[in-house]
């Protein structure tokens, strides 16, 4: 997977799709699986917006069943399958327990007619789902669970405990990265650091946007049938731009990663304030989420403040006494601004439904908006743009198979069988621990990474002691993963550095050998440098 920038004036596409989070990424592999002309630009790297920051959950949609949403929770069930389906090997099942009460919506008997009606909604939730992925229907505990789960967090007034299981991602950037692989495999250009500045109109008709190439400084026109907005948090903007008076204010979300070790389940309980928090294990540590701002957010406004950060130390800290958090465990604050509703009473929510904006109602031929709400169903949301895109472009197109078909690189069952036969197809070319790390990683392309051991045995050798990471694997991410930056070797294709930092050491080996891959000079690498510790940074 290359980055060519030059591609996207070489024709005119069918959909050109502006933002390379989870959702414009969906986007472009489907329209590209269904053979349309596809085109994407994002303005930093791909997945690198809400779409890294998430809590890396794969919903099954439980909650929407409290406000009697069954089509939400079915659809949510259908795309939590649909990611076990097709990449089984980056996501794993997770136990969730929270606290029942006497409370009528938080009692046992609410819990149980509602993982009833789970189980009967989700009847088909592990069809075609590899074994190990299987989940159980959830189920209602006593008391003496709770308390083993909670330990010294356990608190008076508690009845029981509820259980169920979701997906979580232990290599949530990888996932999103074969999005990408797979929309460029299906013919797609994709074209990161590349930022939609203009719309380009021909009367009434969108014809496509400006382009900024940010490496180059170049202006480049994308001439596109169909232009949809996957944009994020930049949304809003665009829909503007396309006509539309957008009615959903926006929120800034957080969740924060800690140094703290987690324990096997996931665990959530109310704040002093009500609203429920998680505590859950990734990569063996403690993430928590989600708080959110209680004010409209505009869309770039994603600094974290000391006082912010505190504040929902002091969150976690009401919903879960015994935890004692201090703000000096927090290692990264995920942050992303998602769109909102406002309730009759004036109170800010989350939205709970994607929307699909198609610009023909407000005048503006050939461009359509897409907001998501989760990364879950995200694919599905796709599925429904590019339905709506193959409409207005009136063409009968090849179904729609990103359901079902396994991502690339990702198509075996299990990371510990791919080890296995990683370890006896290429043993003795990098260190064993290496290797297991490429492939929970990389799935099949370790094969490519330790091909350039193979070939150049000084590769196979690790940039810092403690980091199982051959030098190839920073060459691989630059010739084959669109990685441009050192932010992008650090945080996102290699994960070093996506729970925390990574220490000046490995920033500096890591730096060193993409400036010698990239020609930067010494002013450049300190720049970036700078700009992977100010990625940490909280103000
Ligand atoms: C704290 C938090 C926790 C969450 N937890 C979960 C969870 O556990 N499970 C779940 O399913 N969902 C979760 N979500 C929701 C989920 O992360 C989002 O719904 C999803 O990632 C949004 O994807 P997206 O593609 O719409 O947006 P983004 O990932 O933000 O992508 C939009 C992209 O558009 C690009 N862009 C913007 N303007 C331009 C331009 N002019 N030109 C080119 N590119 C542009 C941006 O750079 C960005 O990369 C969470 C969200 C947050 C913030």
């Amino acid at each position: 997977m290359r980055r060519n920038a030059s591609s996207l004036a070489a024709r005119r596409f069918d959909v050109l799709v502006i933002g390379g989070g989870i959702h414009g990424l969906a986007v472009a592999y489907d329209a590209a699986q269904r053979g349309l002309a596809t085109a994407l630009v994002e303005r930093g790297d791909v997945g690198s917006g809400s779409s890294f920051n998430h809590a890396k959950t794969v919903h099954g949609g439980l909650r929407s069943l409290q406000t009697g949403d069954a089509a939400k929770a079915r659809f949510s069930i259908c795309e939590r399958r649909a990611l076990a389906r097709i990449a089984p090997a980056l996501v794993t099942p997770l136990a969730f327990m929270m606290g029942t009460t006497r409370k009528i919506t938080r009692s046992r008997a609410a819990m149980r007619a509602g993982f009833l009606l789970d189980a009967a909604i989700g009847f088909d939730r592990n069809a075609g789902v590899e074994p190990h992925l299987r989940l159980p229907a959830g189920r209602v505990l006593g008391r003496g669970a709770y308390d083993a789960a909670f330990g010294r967090n356990a608190r008076a007034g508690v009845t029981g405990v509820a259980q169920w299981s979701d997906y979580h991602m232990p290599e949530s950037d990888r996932l999103t990265l074969a999005f990408a692989r797979a929309a460029a495999a299906n013919g797609a250009v994709l074209v990161n650091y590349a930022e939609a500045t203009e719309a380009v109109t021909r009367g009434r008709r969108l014809a496509g946007v400006r382009v900024t190439d940010r490496l180059t400084g170049d202006e480049i026109e994308v001439d596109a049938r169909i232009t949809v907005n996957a944009t994020g948090a930049a949304c809003q903007p665009w829909m503007e731009r396309f006509g539309a008076r957008p009615d959903f204010p926006l929120l800034k979300a957080m969740n924060l990663v800690t140094s703290r070790p987690a324990g096997p389940v996931a665990l959530s309980a109310p704040t002093a304030g009500g609203r429920l928090l998680l505590i859950m294990p990734w990569r063996g540590r403690m993430l928590v989420g989600t708080s959110h701002s209680d004010q409209p957010a505009a869309p770039d406004d994603l600094r974290v403040y000391r006082g912010e950060l505190q504040a929902f130390v002091d969150e976690v800290n009401s919903a879960f006494p015994a935890l004692g958090l201090d703000a000096a465990e927090v290692t990264l604050v995920h942050r992303g601004v998602v769109p909102a509703y406002r309730s009759r009473r004036g109170a800010l929510g989350l939205l709970g439904h994607h929307r699909i904006h198609d610009h023909d109602q407000d005048g503006v031929a050939g461009a359509v908006s897409v907001a998501g709400v989760k990364y879950t169903t995200a694919r599905g949301v796709a599925e429904q743009v590019v339905d709506l895109v193959a409409a207005k472009l009136g063409v009968r197109t090849a179904p729609c198979r990103t359901g079902t078909t396994r991502l690339p690189h990702w198509e075996f069952g299990t990371v510990t069988g791919e080890v296995e036969r990683a370890r006896a197809d290429a043993g003795g070319v990098v260190d064993l621990e290496c290797l297991d790390s490429l492939v929970a990683t990389h799935g099949t392309a370790w094969r490519a990474v330790v091909q350039r051991c193979a070939e150049e045995p000084a590769l196979a050798a690790r940039l810092v002691p403690g980091l199982p990471v051959p030098a190839a694997a920073v060459v691989h991410a630059v010739e084959d993963e669109m990685a441009c930056t050192l932010a992008d070797v650090v945080v996102r294709r290699l994960s070093i550095g996506a729970a925390s930092y990574p220490g000046d050491a490995a920033v500096a080996a890591f730096g060193a050998l993409m400036a010698f891959l990239l020609g930067w000079d010494a002013d450049r690498l300190a720049a970036e440098i700078e700009a992977v510790r100010d990625f940490y940074r909280v103000w």
